[in-house]
């Protein structure tokens, strides 16, 4: 018999409480790439901070969604230099020093390769080290408002109500929750714009997979697809070099808000991630025989809900590379607009084409403490898919923690622009070749 001692217990009843009050400056509701931004630039600037996220890691899709690429941070052209700064230097430096980054010609662009888990691990490092109150697995359920301002933020966790009172608050939840919640008018989609469930490949050759010509699997996709079941007929595979692993970007499923719907999308992505493996695995044996689902993501999704705000960027505002005055980041991504199952519409621009979001486009019509940053501001459906994509959404966090702080007590309407543009000129006008 042994003697250790066995730890001593209590017994426990809950009681109904009131729920823990968190009292910052400036509160992000979404720590995807976007609200990870805001944070560590209000942070930077002084300022009390809380990021509350629904999902168990911080990133958003960036970690979680298996991406594998970051898009919209260099201009096009022969020597692409980058256009977004903040938070990219020190986030671009720890996953080159990790081995975990790949700059890689794309698009008339560079379109950089990087690992999820180096990246999730910069962020925590990052965040914690800025002093910012992190909530994880917390849901904003109610955001209640005194006019155009918000006052406080009702959450739910697993361990108890949390509600939060700030000076000012960012959107970051993609889907535009907090103002939807709190009731200013969003726009959504009349018919859907696809998600995509993305996945990492093993088990492959990847001297042969290196050696695909990706127009030629597309042109095989549109003709052999459909044998295999597939809804999609344009994608692609691209191989991490010696990393023994690709990443997959070849499924489309509806993304719908409600929770029952996320799941089932969610089990009907990663089937048709299973279809494509048998795709790949029939349609080009040398590279992809034993090729196997590495690492399934999260459901991928676009445009779903976003905020109408003061200005709706347009497409031909995006075309035309117009300059607005309140111009907060430039981009060069093209139009990616998912709105059909079966494939993509690309529009991609020439050698020194750039485009801008206008601050305008951020900010809920009639709100004063609320700036939205990310997938959520307000644009038509294409100009939206030109300017959601990462880079800039690591810009806009920037520029919606900078307006937050000189709005202070006050609004976000009434702020100086050319202040928010002297404090956000690295993302207008730096050009450092990487
Ligand atoms: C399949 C796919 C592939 C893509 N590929 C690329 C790529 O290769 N490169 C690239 O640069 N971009 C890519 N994009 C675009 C880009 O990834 C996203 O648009 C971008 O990451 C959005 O960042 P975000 O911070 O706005 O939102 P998200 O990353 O979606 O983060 C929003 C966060 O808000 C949280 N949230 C939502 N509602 C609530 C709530 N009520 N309470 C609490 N938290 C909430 C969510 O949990 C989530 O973490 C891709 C997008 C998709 C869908």
């Amino acid at each position: 018999m042994s003697d250790y001692p066995v730890p001593p217990t209590r017994t426990v009843r809950h009681q109904p409480s009131r729920a823990q009050i968190i009292e910052v400056d400036i509160a992000v509701v979404g720590a995807g790439i976007s609200g990870i931004s805001a944070a560590l630039e209000a942070a930077r600037l002084g300022r009390r901070v809380a990021l509350i996220d629904a999902g168990q890691q911080l990133g958003g899709q960036s970690t979680g969604s298996m991406l594998g690429t970051f898009c919209g941070f260099y201009s096009n052209g022969p020597e692409p230099y980058r256009v977004v700064y903040g938070i990219v230097d020190a986030m671009f430096a720890h996953l080159k020093k990790a081995d975990a980054f790949h700059l890689r010609r794309g698009r008339n662009s560079y379109i950089p390769l990087y690992q999820e888990q180096a990246l999730v691990r910069w962020i925590e490092q990052a965040v914690h080290a800025a002093g910012i109150q992190v909530l994880l697995g917390a849901t904003l359920l109610q955001a209640r408002r005194d006019g155009g301002r918000i006052v406080a933020l009702d959450i739910a966790t697993r361990f108890g109500p949390v509600e939060v009172h700030a000076e000012g608050f960012v959107d970051a939840s993609g889907d535009a929750a907090l103002s939807y919640l709190a009731g200013f008018d969003c726009r959504e989609p009349v018919s859907p714009i696809m998600g995509t469930l993305m996945f990492t490949l093993e088990g492959f050759d990847e001297a042969a997979a290196l050696q695909l010509d990706r127009w030629a699997v597309q042109k095989r996709l549109a003709e052999t697809g459909g044998r295999y079941g597939l809804v999609r007929r344009d994608g692609f595979v691209f191989a991490f070099p010696g990393k023994g692993h690709a990443t997959v970007n070849m499924t489309h499923v509806k993304t719908p808000l409600d929770p029952e719907g996320y799941a089932t999308a969610q089990a009907e992505g990663r089937a048709q991630a299973d279809r494509v493996v048998d795709f790949l695995r029939g349609e080009y044996p040398a590279a992809f025989a034993t090729a196997r689902v590495r690492q399934y993501g999260f459901l991928g999704i676009r445009q779903t809900r976003w905020i109408v705000a003061r200005h709706s960027l347009q497409i031909d505002e995006v075309r035309q590379g117009l300059k607005p005055d309140d111009a907060i980041l430039r981009c060069s991504w093209p139009v990616e607009l998912h709105d059909r199952p079966e494939d993509v519409h690309w529009e991609e621009f020439g050698d020194d084409h750039l485009h801008y979001v206008p601050f305008r486009a951020m900010v809920p019509q009639q709100a004063d403490n609320l700036v939205a940053a990310g997938r959520c501001i307000d644009g038509d459906p294409a100009a939206l898919s030109s300017v959601r994509v990462m880079g800039p959404c690591v810009a806009m966090g920037a520029a919606a923690a900078q307006a937050l702080d000189l709005a202070g007590a006050g609004s976000v309407s009434q702020i100086d622009i050319a202040a928010l543009q002297l404090r956000l000129r690295d993302n207008l006008e730096r050009r450092d070749r990487d």
